[in-house]
């Protein structure tokens, strides 16, 4: 291990108490998509306190950016610019069931590589590039780091990375895209037991479309997903419902299955108006979340990194899908790593089991690992910025393929 890497990794070391507090004060806030102000905060305040120059809610409320270093290279001929890598902390909670997704040790992770990265840099002989860490809000729900790419924030970073809490470690994890929409019913409404001949069921079209998709779902390819429940299906036994609603979630791994899939769901729709005599209206909802798009250089180096530090690489086979994430959008912008690591838990995400256990002092030894496996793949391509033509033949690759 090379002399900045060792210096990273003490850092974290040396920190990991106080990391745990945060992580442990994140936890006990559970707060919810948007309303993560106490989590912003004390994530502010210590990113201040260690010497980096803090925009609070930077664009958004409860999103902030903490910045150390330049990619300005004067010494170039050619107006190259050092590499400017961002670190991204999530920091929100689920409703009821907290942080059952670990969002609070991704905040922590994003905390401790950067202090490790950050003096590292400044013992290094040499001026590096930039450092971002970017604290981005309701990953759970609102779409955070969509708002955050709109708004300009991601446009001059090389580099973004994070890692995640789940049941196992994968350096390429399938994160599904996806698109969500509403489907309104209209019928007629009529007295169930007097005159129900005179109604046009609009309960039966959302009962069928459900079991239509329902249907569809045995000549579905494996990793992909449709999900519907009613939000609006009626008042009162004796009143055949006019207006009911179906919300819909379709998700695969790439984003032209999600598009085959769509129009697949909204068939079933369709044809359970049709069944039915109603009328269908589908909106559609806005910031759907985009695919993982892993980039290679990234993955390898991140392994290469994890191993030295006691990461483990399971093989996983078959591959194990895990929801979606709104950093499947930025992924599709720069250049990202978003690996889930095991936390020493087999409970799964957005369960009462995985919150507990992305409390406990358990989750921590894995958590670090994480924090020191990111900041050396990171002072990797600060140290050899040619790296970064590998990262970006890449991801023209992906962009390509998708
Ligand atoms: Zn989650
Ligand atoms: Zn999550």
């Amino acid at each position: 291990m090379d002399k900045l890497k060792q210096i990273a990794c003490k850092v974290i070391d040396d920190e990991s108490e106080q990391l745990q507090m945060i992580s442990n004060e994140i936890w006990q806030h559970r707060e919810l998509a948007f309303l993560e102000l106490k989590s912003h905060a004390s994530l502010t305040q210590v990113l201040e306190d260690k010497g980096f120059d803090v925009e609070r809610h930077h664009k958004l409320e409860t999103a902030f950016v903490a910045r150390w270093g330049d990619n300005e290279d004067e010494s170039s001929k050619n107006n190259s610019k050092k590499p400017h890598i961002a670190v991204i902390c999530e920091y929100d909670a689920l409703p009821d069931i907290g942080h059952a997704c670990g969002h609070n040790l991704i905040a922590e992770i994003g905390v401790g590589a950067g202090l490790a990265i950050k003096t590292a840099m400044q013992q290094s002989e040499l001026s590096l590039g930039k450092l971002s860490i970017i604290g981005t809000p309701a990953e759970e729900a609102g779409g955070g780091k969509i708002d955050l790419l709109k708004a300009g924030v991601f446009d001059d970073v090389d580099v973004a990375m994070m890692s995640h809490p789940a049941p196992f470690t994968d350096a390429r994890p399938i994160f599904l895209g996806g698109k969500r929409f509403m489907a309104n019913f209209h019928g007629r409404a009529s007295h169930a037991a007097g005159y129900p001949w005179e109604a046009v069921n609009a309960l039966d079209a959302a009962v069928l479309a459900y079991m239509n998709v329902a249907a569809l779902r045995q000549q579905m390819r494996p990793e992909w997903r449709a999900s519907a429940i009613i939000t609006k299906g009626g008042t009162r036994t004796n009143i055949i419902p006019d207006e009911t609603q179906l919300a819909l979630q379709v998700r695969a791994p790439i984003d032209s299955e999600v598009k085959a899939l769509e129009a697949k769901v909204k068939t079933c729709v369709h044809a359970a108006a049709t069944a039915t005599g109603c009328t269908v209206d589908i909106v559609d909802l806005p910031k759907p979340y985009e695919c993982l798009v892993t980039n290679e250089t990234l993955a390898r180096l991140y392994e290469t990194n994890g191993s030295l530090v006691g990461v483990a690489f399971p093989p996983q086979m078959p591959k194990k899908v895990l929801g979606s994430t709104d950093m499947g959008n930025v992924s599709h912008h720069v250049p990202s790593l978003h690996p889930t690591y095991h936390c020493d838990t087999d409970a799964i995400n957005h369960t009462h089991e995985f919150n507990a256990a992305a409390g406990s002092p358990e989750a921590q030894p894995s958590t670090l690992a994480q924090a020191k496996a990111l900041a050396m793949v990171a002072l990797d391509i600060f140290q050899q910025p040619q790296l970064l033509e590998s990262i970006r033949e890449d991801f023209q690759n992906d962009l390509n393929r998708l």
